[in-house]
């Protein structure tokens, strides 16, 4: 499970000015973060899409605070979505965003704001054939975020969005978005949530989300299976050839910089796989959930202190 620590170093606003503004850490950074300019993820998105894998475009940035800084977040999207259709990648790359960077934690009318600027994201992706998913935040904004989604999706049918094993909830957001044509990214979780809502021990959670992998493949929907984890890689191999579900109606996700050899193996025996490719300045929080996930990313980032 994330170590706790280290989520709750993520929402530090102390560490955040220490870890990055330290030049030290650029390199491990980059290991997971595809650089901070739109022309910087478009190469690696060439690269990436060159062999055969998909990609999902996060801009990094998360808990705005202002009206402004959202609608610039919105336009930082449009001119990727712009970008990816000039450099032809728009079909095999899509958008990956927060709700809370889009404004859904202003104190005033936040979720109306997220709605709006979302819908443009939206449209935006329509307009050059290309889609969005929608992240999961911690739990306090599941209902928002879902409720944004079931808006979106009356007019862009789909609209994807990540459901997190984790949490109590999830088995039944599972059943009610195992819809035709629903785009359901199925994640173990990466925030630090109590007891009450959510399964903290490992093994619940990844019994959790085979339960709710069993729903979604036996669904109608379109389910996007996002681990690294190998077990639930093979679990959902065998669901799909028990359930005769084809290669082109579900896909893997990793994230970038995890488990390369496994994405290109699966995408060169025909699966589809998509890697979730992070970009932009505000890199603290996305890059400490994942020092989180697995501390033995953090010998890396203290080998990078070492002199030479
Ligand atoms: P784990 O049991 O954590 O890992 C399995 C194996 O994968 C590990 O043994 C290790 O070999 C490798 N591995 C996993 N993480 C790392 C790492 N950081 N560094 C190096 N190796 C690692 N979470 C959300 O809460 N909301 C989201 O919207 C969301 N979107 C995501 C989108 C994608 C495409 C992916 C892949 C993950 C997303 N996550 C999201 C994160 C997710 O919730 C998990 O925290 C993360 O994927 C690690 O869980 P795991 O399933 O890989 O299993």
């Amino acid at each position: 499970m994330p170590n706790k620590l280290l989520l709750v170093a993520a929402e530090n606003e102390r560490m955040r000015g220490i870890v990055s503004q330290s030049s030290l850490t650029r390199g491990i950074v980059h290991r997971f973060v595809a650089g901070e300019q739109d022309h910087e993820v478009i190469a690696v998105a060439r690269r990436l899409t060159g062999t055969g894998l998909r990609v999902t475009i996060d801009h990094l940035g998360e808990g705005t605070t202002t009206l402004e800084q959202a609608e610039g977040i919105r336009d930082t999207y449009l001119a990727l979505l712009s970008s990816l259709h000039a450099a032809d990648l728009a079909a095999a790359a899509e958008v990956s965003l927060k709700i809370s960077a889009l404004g859904g934690s202003l104190p005033a009318g936040g979720y109306d704001h997220a709605a709006r600027l979302t819908h443009d994201v939206c449209a935006a992706a329509a307009a050059v054939g290309s889609t969005v998913t929608i992240d999961m935040e911690d739990h306090t904004t599941v209902d928002a975020t879902l409720s944004i989604l079931d808006e979106l999706r009356t007019e862009f049918p789909w609209v994807g969005v990540a459901l997190q094993a984790c949490l109590r909830r999830t088995a039944a957001d599972c059943r009610r978005l195992a819809h035709a044509g629903s785009r359901v990214r199925l994640v173990k979780g990466a925030y630090a949530e109590p007891a009450s809502v959510a399964f903290v021990s490992k093994r619940e959670v990844d019994d959790e989300f085979r339960r709710c992998l069993r729903i979604l493949m036996e669904g109608d929907g379109y389910p996007m299976i996002a681990t690294h984890d190998p077990k639930l890689i093979e679990y959902t191999l065998r669901l799909a050839r028990d359930g005769g579900r084809g290669a082109e109606d579900y896909e893997f996700q990793m994230l970038y910089g995890i488990r390369e050899n496994e994405q290109l193996r699966l995408a060169a025996n025909g699966y589809r796989t998509r890697v979730y490719l992070p970009y932009g300045r505000d890199w603290y929080a996305y890059f400490m959930r994942r020092l989180a996930e697995k501390p033995a990313n953090l010998l890396l980032l203290a080998r990078s202190f070492k002199p030479g």
